[in-house]
């Protein structure tokens, strides 16, 4: 699977960060970094949550 994220979209609140921190980091510049864009089938449930607390929309799985 594939992640996608919106960066227009994004408000770098690192809400995805508390739900997958292995997936998403907001650093001192204040952006989004996905840490690994092609997650292993493993933390599939931890990116769905992140999908699912990103009140932007912005998080978004390609299969
Ligand atoms: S939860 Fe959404 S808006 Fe917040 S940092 Fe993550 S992608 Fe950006």
């Amino acid at each position: 699977m594939k992640i996608s994220v919106n960066f227009e979209l994004c408000e770098s609140n690192a809400l995805c960060c508390f739900a997958a921190p292995e997936l998403f980091e907001v650093r001192e510049d204040e952006l989004l970094y996905v840490l690994n864009d092609n997650p292993p089938e493993s933390q599939r449930a931890n990116l769905e949550d992140a999908v699912n607390a990103c009140p932007k929309r912005a998080i978004s799985i390609d299969e």
